[in-house]
């Protein structure tokens, strides 16, 4: 009898435990939109500088899933900007320089091409053109990021939903006399060359683009404004208007920190840094209160070898000292360096993004989080 009994015990334990991991499984969260958000050269210390330079809390702070990412391209230590934006985009390790095309030049399918037959809605921000490496590498297949003129054609061809940024010339001031911006009206956009509109105004359009500088935008600093934040904004209303039949992915790119790098012009990054982390801000209160909404921030690798330091003083005696109350901005190169990168998640699937791992997963780990590749 006791014997009997210890079975059905077991047989219960058995059924309860089966019932218990259906359940979680069940109950997995799913990501209905994604957006994310790209510095362009932004390492720990860039990222670091908006907790001593910005005036207000930076919004780096408001998460908790946080992990880094390995960087290096398929033949290079250090990657470009195409190599790392096409491992986001595309879950795959190319060469410097490539845009949406594998090591041995072959196209791969990027995320956009991917979830845009699945009626989930895309978009890509920037503040260079938006035929720039990291923008490109969502939409465009060219064995060399600079053939802009040919990135300009894959956007139109492309299934893109929104875009805003610069590079109106390779649109229509071409050397094959093309005006491609008749061709991308004729796609259902509405085309705004002068400013950012308000959705109520655009909302009647099933596709939008801002086209807002011949080639890169302004720096912040020099009069580029709210751009970012603003786009940012507007670009994720547009993209949820039809909130009931519809998932969003957008990538906002804070281009020009890369660009500060590059000049080691601390100012320049930081300014640029402040104004990334301002549209940070923007996509996480949404998020908030969205509830739906996977918010990724990462970069594609650092520039400039970028520090923190204190500043070098002398006392009256003419000693040298470093002094800790004050940051100096200080490079260790022109170029980008091979560090490990920050990445930084909020919302369904946020967990998945801690650890140590290749930037290709930050691609595979999106899938994942939204459950994209099994839709029809
Ligand atoms: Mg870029
Ligand atoms: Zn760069």
């Amino acid at each position: 009898m006791i014997y009997k009994n210890a079975i059905l015990f077991l047989l219960l334990l058995t059924l309860l435990s089966c019932k218990t991991t259906v359940h979680t499984d069940e109950n997995l969260e799913k990501a209905k939109n994604v957006i994310l958000l790209i510095g362009d050269g932004t390492g720990l210390s860039q990222i670091s500088s908006a907790f001593y330079f910005k005036e207000t809390s930076p919004n780096f702070a408001r998460f908790n899933s946080i992990g880094l990412i390995n960087t290096s391209s398929s033949q290079q230590n250090i990657t470009d900007s195409a190599a790392g934006a096409t491992a986001f985009a595309s879950g795959i390790k190319t060469y410097n320089g490539a845009i949406g095309v594998a090591n041995d030049s072959s196209e791969v399918k990027t995320l956009v091409e991917i979830v845009s037959p699945k009626n989930i809605k895309t978009g890509v921000i920037a503040t260079s053109s938006i035929q720039h490496a990291t923008p490109a590498s969502f939409y465009a297949h060219v064995i060399n990021r600079g053939l802009y003129e040919d990135i300009a054609v894959d956007m139109v061809h492309s299934d893109i939903d929104f875009f805003a940024g610069g590079g109106r010339k390779f649109f229509n001031k071409r050397k094959d006399g093309q005006n491609l911006l008749g061709d991308l009206e004729a796609k259902g956009f509405g085309i705004d060359t002068l400013a950012l509109g308000n959705f109520e105004e655009v909302k009647q359009y099933s596709k939008m683009a801002y086209i807002l500088a011949e080639d890169s935008m302004d720096p912040v600093a020099k009069g580029r404004g709210d751009f970012l934040p603003k786009a940012t904004e507007l670009g994720i209303q547009f993209l949820n208007k039809d909130e009931e039949h519809s998932n969003f992915f957008i990538m906002i790119e804070g281009s020009q920190i890369d660009w500060g790098g590059h000049a080691n012009d601390a100012d320049y990054l930081i300014s640029e840094l402040i104004d990334f982390d301002d549209a940070i801000g923007v996509a996480l209160d949404f998020a908030e209160k969205d509830g739906n909404t996977l918010v990724l921030v990462t970069g594609d690798h650092e520039t400039g070898g970028f520090t923190l330091s204190s500043t070098p003083k002398q006392t009256e005696e003419g000693k040298s000292y470093s002094d800790y109350n004050e940051i100096t901005g200080t490079f260790s190169t022109t170029g980008h360096s091979a560090t490990l990168i920050p990445v930084f998640a909020y919302g369904p699937g946020s967990e998945a993004f801690s650890g140590v791992y290749e930037n290709t997963e930050i691609f595979h780990k999106i899938m994942e989080a939204t459950n994209w590749s099994n839709r029809d």
